[in-house]
């Protein structure tokens, strides 16, 4: 991700819009893209209608054929059947996202060159009077900006071992917990984690917090839950699963899990519940040795 000054320190818009227009951008430009790589430059774009926001995803994937740059945006549509049967997909992904990007106040750009790559770019107009799309779920209209700026001051420290199987979750996460104070190792199944873990409590160093994901290959998240805690674990882990399904919550608890998550992560919800853990941890600790 590169970024271009002047950029404006905050905007006002609406962050799950926003954030599932790029989603779908960088995984078509990740999907697509065999050789090279994918960008991201965040800049503004002064014209005669007033200062805009760019966001352009740009890769070097196989492009897209003149003819074809004006349909993808329709719903169903896709630019190659070959590679359709290769990828797969619903052809709807840059339909939505450009209704999304109208309601915000805006809209998707694209420039492309057949073999050479494509860059697809949202464009957020009249900066001083970005929209928030009018959606039920996300009301940031009526959030105070002190409400938006308190969003980035929940700090954690602690040792945080992060378990999960996917390259980006791990990324991800660790990045959201470092930024806010946590030292994070990560491992990639329950049995890493389970015997890190336990190496760590034997040693009298034990982590803070075990994130722990509950889908993973080798040894899912709710039998290394059950495996510590058989061994006396104590210390208190944070269930992430992929879906909120119902009983879901409940399978995390009887497994030994102080607590859940669902996944997609929100970082807010996240860092508080894994702040309020690791100071109920520390309160517990020093009721059992006040003298410390
Ligand atoms: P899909 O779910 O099929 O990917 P989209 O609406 O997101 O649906 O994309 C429609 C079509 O546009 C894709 O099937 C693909 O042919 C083309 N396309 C989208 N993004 C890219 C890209 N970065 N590079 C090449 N082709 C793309």
């Amino acid at each position: 991700v590169d970024t271009r000054e002047p950029l404006p320190e905050w905007i006002c818009s609406d962050p799950t819009r926003l954030r599932q227009i790029l989603m779908n951008l960088v995984g078509n430009a990740v999907k697509f893209t065999e050789r090279g790589g994918v960008s991201i430059l965040l800049k503004t774009r002064t014209g005669t209608s007033g200062e805009k926001l760019l966001f352009a995803v740009c890769d070097s994937g196989p492009g897209i054929a003149d003819d074809k740059r004006r349909v993808i945006f329709n719903a169903f549509s896709q630019a190659d059947s070959s590679t359709t049967r290769r990828f797969g997909g619903s052809g709807l992904g840059l339909a939505i996202s450009q209704c999304l990007a109208n309601m915000l106040g805006g809209h998707l750009e694209l420039e492309s060159e057949l073999g050479k790559g494509s860059t697809f770019t949202l464009v957020l107009d009249s900066l001083d009077e970005l929209r928030c799309a009018a959606v039920d779920d996300v009301d940031v209209n009526s959030m105070s900006r002190q409400e938006l700026e308190s969003d980035k001051k929940i700090m954690i420290s602690g040792r945080i071992l992060l378990v999960d199987d996917g390259v980006d979750n791990q990324k991800l996460l660790s990045f959201l917990l470092e930024k806010a104070g946590a030292k994070v190792e990560i491992k990639g199944n329950g049995k890493d984690a389970f015997d890190r873990a336990m190496e760590e409590w034997d040693g009298g160093r034990a982590f803070d917090l075990i994130l722990m994901d509950m889908q993973m290959p080798v040894m899912d998240g709710y039998e290394a839950t059950r495996l510590l805690r058989e061994a006396g674990y104590e210390k208190p882990i944070l269930a992430l699963t992929a879906h909120a399904m119902r009983g879901d919550r409940e399978k995390c608890i009887d497994a030994g899990c102080n607590a859940y998550a669902s996944k997609p992560i929100q970082r807010k919800k996240l860092l508080a519940v894994v702040k309020e853990l690791l100071e109920q941890q520390k309160n517990s600790e020093n009721d059992n040795h006040p003298e410390d």
